[in-house]
């Protein structure tokens, strides 16, 4: 591993300005620097370098943290390589045997053989559709029939794969390619799976088929969908690359590379269920519009879409399987905070088919005159029959408030509880109590999930990399649960005071940093979340080790300076919002810090007083004899009285 002296030097010789620099035009701005942001297509400046600081801060996409996160993001290096990266820019030694740069390499290798692989692939099969004989024949017409053009072919980069089954393995060998790279791409699979990775063992994962570059955001070709058009097939008409290291189904979203830039201009998108859709609607001028590879539709790609806008439209097919994917989708929308709208089309229709016959006009006022929002949509779904079924409307009323439970704005959901009561003439205070349910059943379920990571993860440590090697450039993303409740939000909160005031007086005798960890272990209350307890127990073994805790340290380290550039980051040119937010916490905060540093840990303390007392219950249902009954009793009795006092204290009751 590397050492923390090669570390901090290159922290002392390498400033930020200029590590970003190098690769963004940088403008003075007071006592900082900005400049168009690389990691999301930025129109006016929303990044910001703070060289006082040694930090960088996107507001606009979020990206942020230290020269090493740059250069990780920026060239996509893992963490070790990043830091060689820069040690050998500003020629500092990195001593033998500190870093195995050999399997760091082993590892970019691959990745880089497969991107190209892929890219040699989706070069392969644009030339074939348009210049084979099958291509010219059958494959081309077939797309011209449906009514895509050239233009959307190449700008889709549509293409034709092979027709025999070796086709694409001897391509790709002929041009230099391994089969073992090949595999690796998805692009051959195995005939027999006990076998190795030789010829004779290999065969086309894409046989027959139209396919469809899918791209990253950034434009690098991950895998494929392929159409096949055949129709005396088993085979099934759609199919997908398989996951390769490079190549995450849930991660991604086809189009998006495409369409990314009117998505941001219209500040809207069109989410719809297959290639055709995208391709289609795009090439009708409706082109702020993607797709989910694969029937579910995951938190990451609900995330990635919130970077771009916060407006979905979802265009589906209007039978049951439209409708009930529709639902599960809007959910996982709702959760992420994003506004959802759905369209159903006619049974015998579908977006592609509709747009084609009708055009964009007719759509774009199909879509207006038919958007329902989820209650609308619940509503029309379930009552269409019957509207005054008793049955019905409870069934709808039920599904309408597990919805409205998933939503993490309390106001939307009030609006939303409101708008439900009126429209199925249900009580208000009713439909609260549903919602209740299914937020009090989804928090418990979410704990226990993280309780399982958690111990995964501690077992999983022995066998972990060094530290220091540990980072997760998306840890802040690692935890879904955060997307339905806060219950992070107070570890969140406290360890964004710790950033600001480590080093500041609590009180005669103690930093805030030395209360904060005195408390954690008098009280047994040390940060629970995966996010971020191990943050605060390496800030705790460093405060021990060196006497000392302040913001460089938060900045320097690798799992805490993406949170530490938020809090730290300079609010000039920053949206309205995101200003008024960021004054009212800098000012409450500078004159409030200890009342908040007293009462995250309330907080703390509250939530660990309510696992004692679960449990407690827990042994409750299974005590046998009286006196274990009455032990446990007043163990509950005595736990009660400490948390009274501790929510008095605070003047807070959670429920
Ligand atoms: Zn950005």
């Amino acid at each position: 591993m590397i050492s923390q002296q090669v570390i901090d030097k290159i922290f002392d010789v390498a400033p930020i300005e200029e590590v970003v620099g190098e690769f963004v035009t940088l403008k003075r701005a007071g006592a900082n620097y900005k400049g168009l942001c690389p990691f999301h297509d930025d129109k006016s400046p929303s990044m910001s370098v703070s060289p006082s600081k040694g930090i960088f801060k996107c507001f606009s996409c979020g990206e942020g943290g230290n020269i090493f996160q740059f250069i990780m993001q920026h060239e996509g290096l893992s963490y070790p390589l990043a830091i060689k990266f820069l040690a050998e820019k500003y020629n500092i030694e990195i001593e033998e045997g500190q870093i195995d740069v050999d399997e760091l390499k082993e590892e970019a290798r691959i990745k880089e053989g497969v991107y190209a692989c892929l890219e040699f692939a989706k070069n392969h099969f644009y030339e074939r559709i348009n210049s084979s004989q099958d291509g010219k024949v059958i494959y081309k017409p077939y797309l011209t029939e449906r009514g895509i053009n050239q233009q959307t072919i190449d700008e889709f980069y549509i293409g034709l794969s092979g027709t025999q089954r070796d086709h694409i393995l001897q391509e790709g060998i002929k041009n230099g390619y391994t089969s073992q790279q090949l595999y690796d791409a998805g692009l051959v699979k195995k005939i027999n799976d006990d076998q190795g990775i030789i010829a004779s063992n290999l065969r086309d994962t894409f046989l027959d088929r139209i396919v469809f570059p899918i791209f990253s955001v950034s434009g690098k070709v991950l895998g494929f969908g392929g159409r096949i058009i055949k129709k005396d097939t088993k085979a099934p008409k759609y199919l997908n690359s398989p996951e390769t290291v490079v190549y995450e189904k849930r991660k991604e979203l086809y189009g998006l590379s495409v369409c990314k830039q009117s998505i941001r201009k219209n500040d809207a998108v069109f989410l719809v269920e297959g290639y055709m859709d995208v391709v289609s609607l795009h090439q009708s001028g409706v082109d702020n519009v993607v797709a989910a590879s694969g029937t579910a539709f995951t938190e990451e790609q609900a995330r990635l879409i919130k970077r771009f806008t916060h407006h979905v439209t979802m265009l589906f097919d209007g039978d049951e399987a439209g409708v009930n994917a529709s639902l599960k989708h809007i959910q996982t929308l709702l959760a992420a905070d994003i506004n959802v709208k759905v369209v159903l089309f006619p049974p015998e229709e579908d977006p592609d088919s509709f747009i084609q016959k009708r055009g964009s006009t007719a759509f774009h006022k199909y879509v207006s005159d038919t958007s329902k929002n989820f209650v609308e949509l619940i509503q029309a779904v379930k009552l269409a029959k019957n509207p005054s079924d008793p049955i019905q409307k409870a069934e709808a009323a039920r599904l309408v408030a597990e919805n409205i439970a998933a939503l993490p704005d309390p106001l939307k959901r009030a609006a939303f509880i409101t708008e439900t009561s009126n429209n199925l003439d249900i009580p208000e205070r009713i439909i609260i109590a549903e919602v209740n349910k299914f937020r009090v059943n989804s928090r418990k379920q979410k704990d226990r999930e993280e309780r399982r990571v958690q111990h995964d993860n501690k077992s999983a440590i022995s066998e972990g990399p060094p530290p220091g090697f540990e980072y997760q450039p998306d840890y802040k993303q690692s935890n879904p649960a955060d997307l339905v409740d806060n219950k992070n939000y107070q570890e969140e909160e406290l360890l964004k005071t710790l950033i600001l005031h480590a080093d500041k007086e609590f009180n005669e005798n103690l930093t805030v940093a030395e209360f904060i960890f005195n408390e954690f272990e008098e009280e047994q209350i040390w940060p629970i979340s995966n996010e971020f307890s191990q943050i605060f127990k390496d800030a705790y073994a460093h405060l021990k080790e060196h006497k000392v805790l302040n913001e460089l340290y938060f900045i320097r380290n690798a799992k805490s300076s993406k949170i530490a550039a938020e809090v730290l980051s300079a609010r000039h040119n920053l949206s309205k919002g995101w200003e008024d937010n960021y004054e009212k916490f800098v000012k409450s905060d500078q004159e409030n810090y200890k009342s908040h540093v007293i009462d995250n840990l309330n907080y703390l303390k509250l939530k660990h007083i309510d696992l004692l007392m679960k449990e407690n219950q827990e042994k409750l249902k299974i005590a046998e004899s009286d006196e274990d009954i009455m032990v446990l009793q007043q163990i509950h009795d005595n736990l009660l009285k400490i948390r009274r006092k501790i929510t008095d204290q605070s003047g807070t009751v959670i429920s």
